[in-house]
């Protein structure tokens, strides 16, 4: 009888979701299991790929190719998450294959490179003049000079060498030199008598080692327990006393302990909210919550204190939060109720440091797993409860394939456990806000702060009659000003955001209106200090800043829009004895950088924050009564009917951050849209009606939440063969829906053409259209075999419309 494994193979010029057959050899007979990487045959070459399923074949007469390798001891993936792989695969029309590598750790990223190995035919001269060193060669046409590579590729032609596949699999192991012994006690008694007047140093290590537990001891713990230097160590290994052997440890993210809280008293709402969520838990329900808790309402302490309810019944739990918010401060709290048993995920740790904490979560050692998007992958076995705070978050979607949703995952994975999961936000998407209204998930509002301290009071500030009146600085108007100087006269603290990174936005002729673009992308170039450059965001082009309109040659050349160095300096020359920190991308690119500001500003070793929208998130400083918001606007002219949405939930979130403590919080908004609603239902900071007035708004426009809505994108080098592909996409798309659903496009993208490429889209709206998903996965397939060089993606519930 043969065994067969259903593999799913990486190779991705020719990606399907069928899985190809191949024979288990004898050897691997018992070792094989679903979940497990292996490498196998495929054409001419050798690929990693992923078993999915292993059957009995009575049947099967051919012959198939056997499985070459296997990489992995146990499965990497459980059961749980290769059926997750297989819906995430269904409901964003990605591969398979996309989806598992998504869930995976980089490091357990397998990657099967081409060696080129000598033999015994080949003659000492080619022999010297190919392989040096006697060794293998890694073998990458791309990388060879053209005369190396036509001298292998004739000696491979006359079977002089050989072509090899190595997996370079990184998932390495830390290890620690480790120390056991093998000899019983009463010997290592006799031995330590015997050596004591001599060699007393020797006689500690042997008395050391009597009472050495089994497992290995570190060598470092050795040394330090029982006085003894490494010497005295070797000349015991020599000696056969002891035995060094490898100890394994886990890179630990976490350098400082953490002060240890207990939970807090609850106020009724928040006792109201932890007890539904704790019946769920209990009762294994797999109900959906909507915390719906202004800023500073005490979302977290509701979050904490019903893990701790899943923790006590045995279960463990999951919380996402947005990559932007896991600060050290969020991290601390989390970590400060539940000690070790915590494991943090995001992508500031180092992917050694990932996969640590990773196998420390599937070996269950970790059952309090913190992280950002791709931590609802984790390999959490029994989940108790899945948390998702800030879910209105846009940065939850993820913008390349597998294109799903954290949010969709989280559910799914609730179902799965029978476990409950919490939606959490002050401005809930009006996705899940339009959900609970219908019953679907069950609200939970916290619609006041801690000890009902008032919200702050937010002024708008009208920047047209600012500009008007002053003589044109449009950064800092004059109440702004009044408020920060109050502050810093009081020794309180501000946070002043702005929406932009960089010195200044764009370059434009006075004269002739000229603007300075990529010449790759559709987009204005960016400028830049330091060093002076004008530079592309999208692509990474940058060119010399010019001294004249390349245009018209008029030297009338001005900076428009304002960046967050550019503020700084202007506020610094307003403010000159005030301590500003910058926060911003260019700041906070090095690790640990981020955290190092929070803490100085958390210091009061400044005054003024001034920082891009990454300063609006679970920042809580008790210090802080004054938040600036410098430009409103940005968000609202972007072509994308969530830009409401954004901006309403942007500004709630920075105000939040104003007035946390006992001294009460003001909020200045700087705009030349004072009349928008979303920055007057913004000042205040009723999410209710704005929820009620943007659902109105996108009932009238036929968007989502009314309407589903499917993104298609087609993008070439040639703008011809994008918009062709667009339009016979367009053909298939309305052959097969009814005609209720609204089909838009195609269209050039709002930014048309990104690093040297056209993008064009088709945008699908409807309601109930069951032929649709055969529809999408047709379209799919028939991608691959498209033009060279051209990409269609498919984006259901798209987030970015740009
Ligand atoms: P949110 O996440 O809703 O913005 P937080 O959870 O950050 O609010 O809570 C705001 C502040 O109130 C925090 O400093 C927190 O420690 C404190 N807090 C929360 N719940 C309580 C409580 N029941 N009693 C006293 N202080 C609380
Ligand atoms: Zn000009
Ligand atoms: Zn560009």
């Amino acid at each position: 009888m043969a065994q067969i494994a259903q593999v799913i193979v990486d190779v991705p010029t020719m990606q399907t979701n069928e899985p190809y057959s191949y024979a288990i050899p004898d050897a691997l007979r018992d070792q094989l299991q679903p979940g497990m990487r292996v490498t196998v045959p495929f054409g001419h070459r050798v690929v990693s790929g992923f078993v999915v399923g292993i059957t009995d074949d009575t049947q099967f007469e051919g012959q198939l190719k056997p499985i070459q390798a296997v990489l992995d001891l146990a499965p990497v993936l459980n059961s749980e998450l290769q059926q997750l792989a297989d819906w995430l695969a269904t409901t964003t029309y990605a591969f398979r294959i996309t989806c598992i590598q998504t869930m995976l750790p980089n490091l357990l990223k397998a990657q099967v490179e081409r060696e080129i190995a000598p033999t015994a035919e080949l003659t000492a001269q080619e022999r010297a003049t190919y392989f040096p060193d006697g060794m293998a060669r890694p073998f990458d046409s791309t990388k060879l000079d053209p005369t190396t590579l036509s001298g292998l590729l004739k000696l491979r032609q006359a079977g002089k060498v050989t072509v090899t596949y190595q997996v370079k699999d990184k998932a390495a192991v830390k290890t620690t030199p480790g120390i056991t012994t093998t000899l019983p006690t009463s010997q290592l008694q006799e031995l330590a008598t015997s050596v004591a007047k001599r060699a007393p140093k020797q006689a500690a290590l042997l008395t050391y080692l009597q009472q050495l537990p089994a497992q290995p001891v570190a060598q470092a713990k050795v040394i330090k327990d029982a006085g003894v230097s490494a010497e005295v160590i070797r000349a015991g290994e020599t000696k056969g006393w002891l035995k060094r052997q490898p100890l394994e440890v886990y890179r630990d993210p976490f350098q400082q302990p953490v002060a240890p809280t207990k939970p807090l008293t609850l106020n009724d709402q928040q006792h109201a909210a932890v007890t539904a969520i704790n019946t769920a838990v209990t009762q294994h329900a797999a109900q959906t919550f909507l915390v719906e808790g202004v800023t500073g309402s005490g979302k977290t302490e509701v979050y904490l204190q019903s893990i701790a309810t899943a923790l006590k019944l045995g279960r463990s739990a999951l919380m996402l939060v947005p990559e932007i918010a896991l600060t050290p401060q969020m991290t601390n709290r989390v970590k400060s109720r539940f000690g070790h048993q915590v494991a943090v995920l995001h992508s500031g740790l180092s992917k050694g440091e990932q996969y640590d904490e990773w196998r420390r979560i599937d070996r269950g050692e970790a059952t309090v797993v913190v992280g950002a998007r791709s931590a609802v992958f984790a390999p959490i076995q029994h989940l108790g409860l899945i948390i998702m705070d800030e879910e209105h978050e846009s940065s939850y979607k993820q913008d390349e394939n597998p294109r799903y949703h954290a949010r969709d995952v989280a559910l799914w994975r609730g179902q799965y456990h029978d476990c409950p999961v919490v939606l959490g936000s002050a401005t809930p998407s009006l996705e899940t806000r339009a959900r609970a209204a219908k019953g679907l998930y069950t609200r939970l509002v916290l619609d006041h702060r801690i000890n009902h301290r008032p919200l702050p009071t937010v002024h708008i500030v009208d920047m047209r009659e600012e500009v008007k009146q002053h003589s044109g600085d449009d950064d800092f108007s004059a109440p702004l000003m009044t408020a920060i100087q109050e502050r810093l006269d009081r020794h309180e603290q501000v946070v002043l955001m702005l929406n932009r990174r960089g010195f200044s936005s764009f370059m434009m002729c006075r004269d002739c209106g000229f603007v300075l673009k990529c010449p790759n992308c559709d987009i204005s170039l960016t400028y830049h200090v330091n060093p002076r450059l004008m530079k592309c965001h999208y692509c990474g082009h940058e060119e010399a800043v010019p001294q004249v309109c390349p245009n018209c040659h008029s030297r009338k050349i001005r900076y428009y829009g304002t960046g967050t160095q550019k503020v700084e300096e202007a506020l610094q020359k307003l403010l000159p004895s005030a301590r500003i920190l910058r926060m911003d991308v260019d700041s906070t690119r090095r690790k640990g950088a981020h955290e190092r500001l929070l803490k100085q500003f958390g210091r009061h070793d400044a005054d003024i924050l001034l920082g891009t929208q990454m300063i609006a998130k679970g920042l809580d400083f008790p210090n802080v009564t004054l938040v600036g918001v410098l430009n409103a606007d940005t968000a609202l002219g972007l072509p994308d009917f969530r830009a409401s949405e954004r901006t309403f939930q942007l500004l709630t979130q920075v105000s939040g951050r104003a007035g946390r403590a006992e001294k009460p919080g003001e909020v200045y908004i700087q705009t030349f849209n004072p009349d928008h609603y979303a920055i007057q239902l913004a000042q205040t900071q009723d999410y209710e009606r704005f929820f009620v007035t943007e659902m109105h708004m996108r009932h009238q426009g036929n968007y989502p939440p009314y309407y589903y809505a499917v993104q298609l994108t087609a993008s070439h080098e040639d703008e011809k063969v994008a918009a062709q592909a667009m339009y016979q996409i367009l053909a298939a798309v309305k052959t097969g829906l009814s005609d209720q659903a609204i089909v838009l496009g195609p269209t050039p993208k709002a930014i048309a053409r990104v690093k040297r490429k056209y993008y064009y889209q088709v945008v699908i709206k409807y309601k109930h259209e069951p032929h649709l998903k055969a529809v999408l996965d047709q379209i799919r397939q028939g991608s691959q075999r498209a033009a060279r060089g051209l990409a269609v993606t498919i984006d259901a519930e798209p987030m970015n419309f740009m």
